[in-house]
């Protein structure tokens, strides 16, 4: 890994779309929305800050992108910003990110000091001037400096497994973390011992974005005829970066022993991120596993695919979501509320999501997985009560107006002790 840097991205405040309030009412009701406008209304004109390391490619972004249009919507006034940086300080924060994950993982003085360096820059770079800010993931951790100038409340939303740190990289970022006001997590197992007030927040997502509204089925079919996939066979399917904690390559050999009971086809769809430089690395092992197999389609989507990828969900027979390691697992969320049957490892936020036998099926290893989309490939009527119950679950945790409504609950809730 080679440690220099310079800020060369110039990527910030991606576009955010409108959103109208009301059109949530015929899916969580009006009294709800109701709710959301009562609790809006004494923060009315309040700015807010989110500030991420990248606009397009995994779940921060994803729900960034909604939450925004929302604030507003609801008479906040939030921005978003998105940390830039070189190749090498991606991929230091990648292997940061991994560490926290628990990964082996030894930190040499270098990488810390061009974190550091290219943090300040974003420091330099961005203007902090908001009522609260909200700090996403590690990766703009030390931005927190920049409050010796603006007061504000400071938040930091971690959306990583943090249960099992490495912990060379965790006493080197836990100080930063003590100056926030308030730390967010996915699940009450990834908490840790801090001195500043925790809360639990699920990951959401929108039913009316893109990735999730209703596609009716010929427009599935043209999505699966223009990437050559059969509509008359069953798809498996995995929506993912191409990580290794996504172990897409674990995906292809789970696929490899249903294969030999049952004709079926692979979907691995997968992107890119700024901040995740390994996916071209993984995309190469993924298609050395396929082995020329005509049956696995490895997609390497550009970012602006929610309509492909919504359609790939629901044109889909089976959706897994085979992690090693995860904060939540925002693709499970998205096949859940799209009544499909998941099975997905029983790693970090993913078991709050699926219920073992009553919202999809847990897997602990890729012989775990061939077993269970083995048995769902054989059991479609269970298939479709796991998929029915499912996206209640969703419709009752997961979506994006219960979320924002946390958000609004923490900032009253500052206000309220300062
Ligand atoms: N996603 C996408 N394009 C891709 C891969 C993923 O739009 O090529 C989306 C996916 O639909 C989901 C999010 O990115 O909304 C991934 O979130 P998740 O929590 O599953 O994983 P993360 O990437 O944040 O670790």
């Amino acid at each position: 890994m080679s440690v220099t840097s310079d800020v060369t991205n110039s990527v910030t405040s991606p576009e955010v779309h409108p959103i109208h309030l009301d059109d949530y009412i015929p899916l969580i009701g009006a009294p709800e929305v109701d709710e959301l406008r009562a609790v809006a209304a004494q923060l009315s004109g309040r700015t807010v800050q989110m500030v991420n390391s990248t606009p397009t490619g995994g779940g921060v972004a994803e729900i960034l992108n909604r939450l925004i249009p929302l604030m507003q919507e609801l008479g906040l006034h939030p921005r978003w910003d998105v940390l830039t940086g070189g190749r090498d300080f991606f991929e230091v924060t990648k292997a940061f990110h991994n560490a926290l994950h628990g990964d082996p993982y030894q930190p040499r003085k270098e990488h810390f000091d061009l974190f550091l360096a290219t943090t300040e820059q974003n420091c330099r770079r961005l203007h902090f001037d908001c009522d609260f800010t909200v700090i996403h993931d590690p990766q703009p951790l030390p931005l927190i400096e920049a409050r010796v100038k603006h007061e504000g409340h400071w938040i930091w939303r971690c959306h990583i497994d943090l249960s099992h740190p490495n912990p060379e990289v965790w006493s080197f970022l836990r100080p930063f973390v003590y100056r926030y006001d308030a730390s967010l997590f996915s699940s009450p197992s990834f908490a840790r011992q801090l001195s500043i007030p925790q809360y639990l927040f699920y990951p959401c997502i929108d039913p009316l974005s893109d990735k999730n509204i209703e596609i009716d089925a010929e427009s599935q079919r043209s999505v699966l005829e223009h990437f050559g996939i059969d509509p008359a066979r069953p798809i498996i399917l995995q929506v993912s970066r191409f990580d290794r904690l996504k172990d897409p390559v674990g995906v292809v050999h789970a696929y490899q022993i249903v294969k030999r009971y049952t004709d079926c086809q692979l979907v691995l769809a997968g992107g890119s991120a700024i901040d995740d430089p390994e996916g071209e690395v993984v995309f190469e092992e993924v298609q050395r596993a396929a082995n020329g197999d005509p049956d696995i389609h490895a997609l390497n989507l550009p970012p602006w695919s929610a309509f492909e990828i919504n359609a790939l969900q629901r044109a889909s027979t089976v959706i897994v979501q085979k992690s090693l390691r995860e904060g939540f697992g925002l693709t499970v969320t998205e096949g859940l509320w799209k009544k499909k049957p998941v099975v997905a490892s029983a790693v970090g936020g993913i078991p709050a999501q699926i219920i073992h036998k009553h919202t999809g099926l847990l897997a602990h290893s890729i012989e775990g997985t061939a077993y269970q989309i083995r048995f769902l490939l054989s059991n479609p009527a269970l298939a479709q009560k796991l998929g029915e119950q499912g996206h209640e679950h969703v419709r009752e945790n997961f979506l994006i107006t219960s979320n924002v409504k946390r958000y609004l609950t923490i900032f009253l809730n500052s206000q309220c002790h300062s």
